[in-house]
């Protein structure tokens, strides 16, 4: 039998003219059902079009160069010699989902055969849809891997978008506006008390967050990634059993990727079941503004949502076990942020712990422990923002071989495997710092990975952020760090109140700090405290990668007056040409 068959570009969901950049192909040569024939490229994606049948070129149709869209002919296949003609030439044929999984899948199958006792087949499963998970996901199928997606909620994006980094981040801008409004006053400015509908508000936060999940779920569809919605665990280093709202599936796969990410940590004993304990979903949700409000964890989660919860109006009272505020990062970056809160919070207990929580009518008491006075107080409302832990032990990992540790963190190497060759894991699961774009750096060292390219995790740094006000922000060596590892570094600290742009937003406090190596001058790391330090980390960690010196960063014209100015103002006091301060001269 030797049928010719016009094979055209399938749905590509809404790219249209994109690119051809490479044709994988030439006449004459034999092709297998799901060989690569072309890749395209546009300014999202790149990805490789399969053949939706066996056969052997005949004539191709199309050039590197040349503009495609769905429909458009790639080639003339001959399919013959045993392998059958598709059914539809235009649109890869598949093994339907079976029912079940297909409407678990909330989408369209993807061309994937099941292994025998599986109801579906992945060239690459990905476990939990977090921004690591849908990162990989997508990435992978850009690269040409058929994806099957799976998450335990009816919706993508993880801790990230759901419960953490995004939710927080729109009550804080909320929180901003009503602090900003407030401290004009002092500008001649008077506003008056900020009516909150706390309904309106929790609305208006879920709704960005319903958009950002939609347009992952609209993602996943234009990729043909099969998004399929359940708990699974492992069966083996094959396959994956799916405890779905349609019954259990089982997905077979080549190789999967771990990427369940991590979830509040408690302290045994508390009264969970109150629901005035809360832990930071519950936060975010914002039933109600308590009047007096415990946040139990002086770290990063626990002060960003004393930050909202102060702003809308709560007393906040903060207790921390440790001597200081978000033990990370150096004293002097954490120092502004602490006077500030220190005026503006109920209380701030350090060297303390809460050793009990009581359930009564009127609110939780608390019994402290350190130096605390009164020694019982209630509160409305507790938060419990004591750390995260990785979901790594609970994934039925043993049953394909892969090692979680005791705190339930899955090691892997620098492509992000694990102790099982086709089995990898990102994200929170895999180490510190449990931060989201950490988790969607790796996702990609795996997809690519797998899918053949060349890839490992070797970024210098990670940058860490307190969206608190004033945020703080490191990358890098910290001053600490250098001290106890007695790296020979040398640093300089420009001070906001020297900043025209600071003052004339009335946040003097911040300060700008660059350590560097004394004989090179190349930047080791970086600390800020300000208003926006977030954003402005992002140039330090730049110059970290790219191994910048002072004079890099110094002789770099930054735009005036603005926050930016800060890092250069601090690289120029490295070099002693500063003229925006007087240094005295070393003798
Ligand atoms: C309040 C808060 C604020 C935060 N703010 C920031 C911030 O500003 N910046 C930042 O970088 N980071 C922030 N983080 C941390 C950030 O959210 C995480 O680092 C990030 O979400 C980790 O991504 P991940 O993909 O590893 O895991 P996750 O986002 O936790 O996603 C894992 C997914 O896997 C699913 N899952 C787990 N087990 C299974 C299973 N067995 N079967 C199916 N599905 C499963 C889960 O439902 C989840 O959707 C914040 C966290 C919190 C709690």
């Amino acid at each position: 039998m030797n049928d010719t068959v016009e094979i055209k570009v399938p749905d590509i969901g809404d790219f249209k003219d994109i690119d051809v950049i490479e044709v994988l192909v030439k006449p004459g040569d034999a092709v297998e059902k799901e060989t690569s024939l072309i890749t395209v490229e546009s300014d999202k994606a790149t990805m490789e079009i399969p053949s939706p049948a066996a056969g052997v070129v005949k004539e191709l149709k199309l050039k590197i160069g040349d503009k495609v869209s769905e429909g458009s002919l790639i080639m003339l296949l001959d399919a013959g010699a045993g392998a059958p003609a598709p059914e539809a030439a235009a649109i890869p044929s598949d093994p339907p989902l079976s029912k079940d999984a297909a409407a678990a899948a909330g989408m369209a199958p993807t061309p994937v055969a099941a292994a025998a006792g599986a109801d579906l087949h992945a060239e690459v499963v990905v476990l939990g849809a977090g921004p690591g998970g849908y990162t990989a996901a997508f990435r992978a199928a850009d690269l040409g891997k058929k994806i099957v997606l799976i998450e335990r909620y009816a919706t993508l994006g993880g801790v990230c978008l759901n419960a953490g980094c995004i939710p927080s981040k729109a009550l804080l801008h909320a929180a901003k506006v009503v602090t900003e409004a407030e401290e004009m006053s002092r500008s001649g400015i008077e506003f008056g008390k900020p009516k909150i509908d706390v309904d309106k508000l929790r609305s208006w936060k879920d709704a960005l967050v319903g958009r950002l999940t939609k347009g992952l779920a609209a993602l996943a569809k234009q990729r043909k990634v099969t998004v399929l919605q359940g708990v699974g665990k492992f069966e083996s280093p094959k396959q994956i059993a799916v405890d779905t709202p349609a019954g259990v599936k089982r997905v077979s796969f080549d190789v999967c990727i771990i990427a369940v990410g991590a979830c509040v940590a408690r302290i045994p004993g508390f009264p969970y079941e109150d629901a005035r304990l809360m832990d930071s979903t519950a936060a975010l949700a914002l039933a109600d503004i308590p009047r007096r409000l415990l946040v139990i964890g002086g770290g990063i989660i626990g002060l960003e949502m004393a930050c909202v919860y102060d702003a809308l109006g709560a007393k906040v009272t903060v207790v921390e076990m440790a001597d200081g505020l978000i033990p990370g990062a150096d004293r002097d970056l954490i120092r502004p942020l602490a006077k500030r809160i220190e005026k503006r919070y109920e209380a701030i207990y350090l060297n303390a712990k809460v050793a009990k929580l009581e359930p009564k009518p009127e609110g939780l008491l608390a019994t402290f422990e350190g130096e605390v006075k009164p020694q019982q107080q209630m509160f409305n409302r507790v938060l419990m923002a004591v750390g995260r832990r990785p979901n790594g032990a609970e994934l039925g990992a043993e049953r394909a071989g892969v090692a979680v540790d005791a705190r339930g963190f899955i090691a892997v190497d620098k492509q992000q495997r694990t102790n099982v060759p086709n089995i990898f894991a990102i994200g929170d699961v895999c180490g510190e710092p449990m931060l989201a774009h950490k988790a969607t750096h790796e996702a990609k060292v795996a997809a690519e990975t797998i899918a053949g390219h060349k890839a490992a995790f070797d970024a210098l740094t990670i940058p860490s952020v307190a969206y608190t006000d004033p945020e703080v922000a490191w990358m890098g060596l910290t001053e600490t760090e250098a001290k106890q590892q007695g790296i020979d570094y040398d640093k300089a600290s420009f001070p906001w109140a020297a900043s025209g742009r600071a003052l004339s937003i009335g946040r003097e406090e911040g300060l700008t700090k660059l350590l560097y190596d004394k004989a090179s001058k190349r930047i080791l790391g970086a600390g800020i405290v300000g208003v926006n330090a977030g954003e402005l980390i992002a140039e330090l960690v730049l110059a970290l990668e790219l191994g910048a010196d002072m004079e890099d960063i110094g002789l770099s014209i930054h735009p005036h007056p603005t926050l930016s100015e800060t890092p250069f103002f601090a690289a120029e006091m490295a070099l002693g040409s500063i003229t925006d301060l007087y240094l005295p001269k070393k003798p």
